[in-house]
């Protein structure tokens, strides 16, 4: 399923169980696709300075690469979901694999670092109903979103348009931590934070904005 910025309220209320907005009327910030060594450090730093958590949608294989990012990711207060461990599309592949994939990842997380994951995002922002199932089984709480910003097109100016206009009290965000950002991340998150300050909505923390 394909999202122009906000995904449609039918499709919302279909999958219920679903997080597509904060519950708490504050902005949140989601970065999917990290650990990714020359983006995930200039972020942190970045989130450090503006006194900002957020939640991060970690592929397993790329914890597994850099374990030193992932490990300052939890350190800093930041929160990881877990985004599969190798970014496969879930409504193509078989139950068993997605469960696996899953698995892994959590597992990961707990072996290294002891933590426990609450949520989850699916890749793509692909997903079927039995997707919900699985999602069960571990416990976790897909955490989709209300306003894409295109960054991984690496075209600011797409972003720009996309959170002047459609930046709510209540959006959970979505942006990349990843190469195909690098050049236009700390812009985008520099802007969002701008654009927040301006309607006097407050971006807050993953814990408060999920609950
Ligand atoms: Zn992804």
């Amino acid at each position: 399923m394909k999202f122009l910025y906000d995904p449609p309220q039918i499709l919302k209320a279909a999958f219920g169980s679903f997080l597509w907005n904060t519950k708490n009327e504050e902005v949140l910030l989601t970065f999917d696709d990290g650990p990714n060594p020359g983006t995930t450090e200039k972020l942190l730093d970045l989130l450090r300075n503006k006194n900002i958590k957020a939640l991060f949608f970690c592929l397993g294989e790329n914890i597994n690469k850099h374990p030193e990012l992932c490990k300052r990711i939890i350190e800093e207060g930041h929160t990881i979901g877990n985004h599969t461990y190798s970014h496969k599309k879930i409504n193509e592949v078989s139950r068993e694999v997605f469960d696996a994939e899953i698995e892994r990842t959590n597992n990961l997380l707990k072996d290294k670092f002891n933590y426990d994951i609450k949520y989850f995002r699916p890749p793509h922002g692909r997903f079927i109903f039995s997707t919900n199932i699985i999602l069960k089984k571990h416990n976790l709480v897909n955490v989709m979103w209300s306003l894409l910003t295109w960054d991984y097109k690496g075209n600011f100016n797409r972003v720009q348009k996309s959170i002047q206009n459609y930046l709510k009290n209540n959006s959970i965000v979505v942006l990349h931590d990843s190469d195909k950002t690098e050049l236009i991340l700390q812009d985008s998150v520099k802007l969002i934070i701008k654009e927040a300050e301006k309607r006097n909505f407050k971006i807050g923390e993953p814990v408060n904005c999920l609950k």
